[in-house]
């Protein structure tokens, strides 16, 4: 697995602050096209989610014409790379993971600075892509070639993760044989090219792994190509739909589509639940990354006989946490992406406090695109109209004896990621782990943060088409039968 970079400890801290800092300020990361694309879009500017008068970088965005382009390159570069014996590929791969490493100050100040990540968060986001990257490269290895790679895949990836869930679509195709055009999410297109960068010098050849930066119409563009062998999608539930009518309209009719969606995750918290341990993973699963995870916890249920101590020390924990610059170690809560999330986030909270549904909130710095962590009541998931990425948390709470009641109600949203539970109940764990039809099922622990290798993540219904990413059934999709089999 990948290094430590221990927080907790003062000298390695210093030596992390002092690295990174070479990154802040004046530093400014700027990307052309490749010039083999042709024609170049616009130029992007990107700024400090935190301070938006922080200028980050700016990249070149690609045109319609310019994927179709990267298109065409990287289906001839597929034949070649496509060759290569899986424990080639892998090498590159493992290369890659060492420069990673190696480049860690800067990816963790490209995390902050242009995501909005705490330095927390973006340790953990390294780690993250390193461990994709090492385990991909095993698991190649693993399943050897008796199966072929199936062409050119498209990467669409989120801001949320702009390099560990970058990283791992891009990986798994990649050492799977295939040929990746990758589309960064526009909010985040500097961390996928510094990333794409690092793959090239790690070994992988230009015509196998290409950049198209930009926003939607540049993904439509995509997903749009004919010929693609398959397409890699994380994001809205609502933009997968359309990538799979997309695919069936234009691609080859045996083009494949991973999607990994969203999520109305809920957690219960029943009578012989440890409070401070509940607290605290509601708190992380909430409110860390400012709410912004796929798997984050939206829906607590609290069982009636232990609500009102169990939310007073909820209170009394959201009161501690900082909102603020998340360069700085002590903040615990970033600001969201951009202002258009910020308002978004912002208008439900001025809605849900309207309702008089406001349990509790602390406040948030001016100046940066910071939005106030909120807890409201509602009587139960069904309540929820969609899943709003931020530092939200609804509560409810429910009768012993409505404990199925409740978990029914959460299988019926449709949604199906994350799940937490905290109870002592042995017979109770079994019995939920049974009922919930979530890919992630999390006992007495937080419900985020899944591990690549021992904690495959990706879930059912409008939360994913499967396969779990970091699991073992995650490689084969990106590759075929062999299509004529010698029989001797
Ligand atoms: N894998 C992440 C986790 O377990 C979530 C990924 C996402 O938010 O898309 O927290």
């Amino acid at each position: 697995n990948a290094k430590g970079w221990d927080l907790t400890d003062p000298v390695e801290y210093h030596e992390l602050d002092a690295a990174r800092s070479k990154f802040a300020g004046d530093h400014k990361w700027i990307f052309a096209l490749d010039d083999a694309l042709g024609e170049k879009g616009k130029v992007q500017k990107l700024v400090n989610p935190a301070n938006p008068k922080d200028h980050v970088g700016e990249i070149a965005n690609a045109t319609p014409a310019a994927v179709a382009k990267a298109v065409e390159l990287a289906a001839k570069g597929q034949k070649a790379w496509g060759k290569k014996a899986p424990a080639e590929r892998a090498k590159a791969l493992r290369k890659a993971a060492n420069l990673y490493e190696k480049h860690a100050a800067e990816l963790f100040a490209l995390a902050t600075r242009e995501a909005g990540k705490s330095l927390f968060d973006g340790v953990a986001e390294v780690r993250e892509a390193v461990d994709f990257l090492r385990f991909y490269a095993n698991e190649a290895e693993r399943l050897g070639d008796q199966d072929e790679a199936r062409g050119v895949i498209a990467c669409i990836s989120p801001w949320n993760f702009p390099l560990a869930i970058f990283t791992g679509q891009v990986a798994a195709a990649l050492v799977a044989g295939n040929a990746v055009v990758a589309k960064p999410a526009e909010q985040s297109p500097l961390m996928g090219a510094r990333a794409v960068e690092l793959l090239h010098d790690a070994g992988v050849p230009k015509d196998a792994l290409i950049l198209v930066p930009g926003a939607g119409d540049i993904g439509a563009a995509l997903t749009s190509q004919p010929g693609l062998g398959g397409v890699c999608f994380t994001g809205s539930t609502e933009v997968a739909k359309l990538i799979d009518k997309q695919l069936a309209q234009t691609a080859e009719s045996d083009a494949m589509l991973i999607a990994e969606t969203g999520g109305l995750n809920a957690m219960i918290v029943d009578s012989t639940a440890l409070p401070e341990q509940a607290i605290r993973d509601i708190l992380a699963s909430s409110f860390q990354s400012a709410g912004q995870r796929c798997s984050a916890l939206r829906m607590l249920y609290v069982q009636e006989d232990v609500a009102d101590h169990v939310l007073d020390m909820l209170y009394g924990g959201l009161e501690a946490m900082q909102v603020g610059n998340p360069w700085d170690l002590a903040t615990d809560i970033g600001p969201v992406i951009d202002a258009e999330a910020q308002k978004d986030i912002s208008d439900y909270c001025a809605k849900l406090t309207e309702e008089g549904r406001l349990l509790k909130k602390i406040k948030a710095p001016e100046g940066g695109h910071f939005v106030e962590p909120h807890i409201f009541k509602v009587s139960g998931i069904e309540e929820l109209e969609r899943e709003v990425f931020g530092p939200v948390l609804h509560v409810a709470t429910f009768k012993a004896r409505d404990i199925n009641k409740v978990v029914d109600a959460v299988n019926a949203i449709g949604f199906g990621l994350t799940f937490g539970l905290h109870t002592r109940m042995d017979s109770r764990v079994e019995a939920i782990g049974k009922r919930i039809k979530v890919g992630n099922f999390y006992v007495n622990r937080n419900q985020i943060g899944a591990i690549v290798g021992s904690q495959p993540f990706g879930g059912e219904g409008y939360s994913g088409t499967g396969p779990k990413a970091g699991g073992p059934n995650y490689l084969p999709r990106f590759r075929v039968a062999k299509r004529a089999h010698k029989i001797a």
